[in-house]
């Protein structure tokens, strides 16, 4: 038999046995002390900037038509709040693209998007960093307090955003920022029950030097800043904020505005009635500031849309449309396990049904599927089955049985 012949590094000349890894190339081999020795090099001649792959030049960013194709993919209707926001997030990365010696300064277009629980705002959010690939991190408005109190600083919302791109600064700085429960930090000074405001205006006064874009020191852990804790810069010219809150009861406060508008003698009765019963369209920044949030804060968040409650068609839409729909993703689950899933269409009716009447809204249908095929998916991975058809039956009997038909209707 031939001889093999001895292959060296064409770097060190390290053998084959000298070494762990060698890599072929096209006309000579590599190892490993050599990919070090060379990435140290790398390291040392090109600035740190350079070298950060995840700051390209100029982001992609896809047209508004197709940035709400994309979102029509994974959130269902919402059209009002896919096209604002779709146009919102155009513009803030075609700001982030442009040059800076530009005259005409773009201004940032933060967003609030009001909306029940369970309407899609995460969801939307979510979707939108996914489309952009960015950082993102959802945050709490609720457990962030005034400086000075106990809870987290403002700025530990920018700690979550470092943590998810691990710790890349410049990453960081493109990423968004959704904050969730906005509408609980409203000012709450015409309630006498409340003696000092402790969550309230202190944290959107806080937000402001956030949400308008300067450089900001993060505390790499969150939590609260300490005087011996190394901080990180961040500037938050180009962090898209997108706030979200149920805004309870602000359906009464435009109804008032839109109702003391169109008082006169001409006034159409049935476009007010209509009017006062669908309010939500109508939102604008001055029914947030009546709601308690103060001027300064909305001032930069200029972009406010809305969400609609979800209605029976669209919670059945939710269960089968999206591109990873409940049925799709227990559909895939089964199928791992060598079974074909099928659910009678009355099953799905009467899952949104049980959503509905619980009040569960889109969050709920998942605790009704599994409370449904909880027992299956226990049972048939030891089962030799081909096929599974949840009846109508079948699920009746399984919700029926489950601890969730205990749960209380408000
Ligand atoms: P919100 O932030 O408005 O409270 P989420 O976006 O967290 O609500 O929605 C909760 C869950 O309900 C989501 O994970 C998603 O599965 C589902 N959902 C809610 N609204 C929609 C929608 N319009 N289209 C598709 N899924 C939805």
């Amino acid at each position: 038999m031939a001889k093999q012949p001895t292959v060296n590094c064409t770097f060190c000349g390290r053998k084959r046995e000298e070494v762990k890894i060698l890599i072929a190339g096209a006309e000579g081999h590599i190892c490993e002390f050599c990919v070090e020795h060379a990435q140290e090099i790398i390291k040392n001649e090109i600035p740190a900037q350079e070298q950060n792959s995840s700051t390209p030049a100029a982001l992609f960013v896809k047209k508004p038509i197709e940035i709400k194709s994309f979102l029509d993919e994974y959130v269902i209707g919402q059209d009002d709040a896919k096209k604002v926001l779709a146009v919102a997030v155009y513009n803030h990365y075609k700001r982030v693209n442009q040059k800076i010696d530009n005259d005409v300064e773009i201004e940032k277009s933060n967003i609030v998007m009001v909306g029940e629980t369970g309407t899609g705002k995460t969801l939307l959010a979510k979707s939108i960093a996914r489309m952009l690939n960015v950082p993102f991190a959802i945050v709490d408005a609720t457990v962030f307090t005034e400086a000075g109190y106990v809870g987290e600083d403002v700025e530990s919302m920018l700690t979550r955003l470092l943590q998810t791109c691990n710790y890349d600064v410049a990453a960081a700085e493109r990423g968004i920022v959704y904050i969730d429960e906005i509408d609980k930090i409203a000012r709450k000074s015409d309630n006498p029950s409340i003696t000092r405001d402790v969550s309230g205006e202190g944290v959107q006064q806080g937000l402001l030097k956030l949400l308008e874009g300067s450089e900001v020191l993060v505390p790499p852990q969150g939590g609260r800043k300490h005087p011996d804790q190394k901080l990180i810069k961040v500037n938050t010219q180009n962090i898209l904020f997108i706030c979200g809150g149920a805004f309870d009861g602000i359906d009464k406060i435009i109804a008032r505005r839109i109702n003391t508008n169109s008082i006169g003698f001409n006034a159409n009765k049935e476009l007010q009635e209509y009017q006062q019963n669908n309010s939500l369209q109508f939102i604008n920044s001055v029914d947030l500031k009546q709601f308690g949030l103060i001027p300064e804060l909305l001032g930069r968040i200029p972009v406010v849309t809305y969400l609609n409650p979800l209605d029976a068609a669209t919670l059945r839409n939710i269960l089968t449309e999206p591109k990873n729909s409940l049925i799709k993703q227990f559909t895939r689950l089964f199928e791992m396990e060598g079974i074909k899933l099928v659910f009678e269409p009355a099953v799905l009716d009467f899952m949104v049904t049980k959503a509905l009447e619980y009040k569960l809204g889109a969050r709920g249908l998942r605790s009704i599927c599994e409370s449904i095929l909880t027992d299956a998916m226990f049972e048939l991975p030891s089962k030799n089955l081909k096929n599974f058809e949840v009846t109508l039956e079948y699920a009746e009997q399984k919700f029926n049985t489950s601890k969730m038909s205990l749960l209380k209707v408000a």
